[in-house]
């Protein structure tokens, strides 16, 4: 139900847990992170309160810059540990957290299925995961695997994924909200991003922001962003100030 994610920061675990607790109001049954912590992509991931997936994380905790994090709201799949996200590929090499409904999972599981693919989860999420991970097998770039990802896809997504090894978070929208935070200040040279599916997921890091509309593919790393349409031709968003009122 809530989605964030943090591109360059000092501490990503710190300010994922902050986003998600953020985006609490918005209403959970479960929470995770994933982060990419120099040796693979890190997760962790419970059902019931932030505090639960809190004591998880100080348990062992993952360092890294660049992570996302999840506030589930259960669609498809009771509410439990495995059904948390952020759900992960066979191989561990990508992480997704979704919010909103694949329609058509059971036909791209089944076709998964064939292939080998195992599912550990009850979600129309986890199909995500191993169509990229499967993209990425068969020798496509990173976003044109995602592109393809999402070609496959019937229904309403905000998607943000990592790949194990680069500093990059991949989003797309699609009847789901997604917005970009930008912390760009050229005198100090700070430079991250936050990704997030609310403002208020971020607004005490930043209230510079570009909204992403439907049918848009985000790449961002800590160098800056650039947006595509669903033909790959670049879309220029301005950023804005955003004025909230909490
Ligand atoms: N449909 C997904 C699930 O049940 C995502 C739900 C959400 O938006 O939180 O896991």
């Amino acid at each position: 139900c809530g989605i964030i994610a943090c591109i360059g920061t000092d501490d990503a675990v710190g300010d994922l847990l902050t986003g998600l607790e953020n985006l609490e109001y918005r209403g959970y049954d479960s929470a995770g992170v994933a982060v990419q912590n120099g040796s693979g992509i890190a997760v962790r991931k419970r059902s019931g309160q932030i505090s639960d997936l809190g004591a998880a994380i100080a348990a062992d905790t993952p360092t890294g810059q660049v992570g996302i994090g999840h506030t589930r709201w259960s669609t498809h799949g009771p509410p439990t540990d495995a059904n948390a996200h952020p759900h992960t590929s066979q191989s561990g090499r990508v992480a997704v957290v979704h919010n909103g409904i694949i329609e058509n999972y059971e036909a791209l599981r089944a076709r998964l299925r064939e292939e080998g693919y195992t599912f550990r989860s009850d979600t129309d999420t986890e199909v995500v995961p191993h169509l990229v991970e499967h993209y990425l097998d068969r020798g496509l770039e990173v976003e044109t695997a995602f592109e393809r990802t999402l070609d496959d896809l019937e229904g309403s997504y905000a998607i943000a994924l990592l790949v194990d090894g680069e500093d990059v978070v991949y989003a797309a929208r699609q009847d789901s909200p997604l917005v970009l935070g930008l912390v760009d200040d050229d005198e100090t040279g700070e430079r991250r991003y936050y990704l997030a599916s609310d403002v208020p997921a971020f607004l005490e890091f930043t209230d510079q922001v570009v909204y992403l509309e439907d049918g848009d593919v985000a790449t961002v790393d800590r160098d800056g962003y650039h947006i595509r349409d669903r033909e790959g031709g670049s879309v220029d968003r301005a950023p804005e100030t955003v004025e909230w009122s909490p």
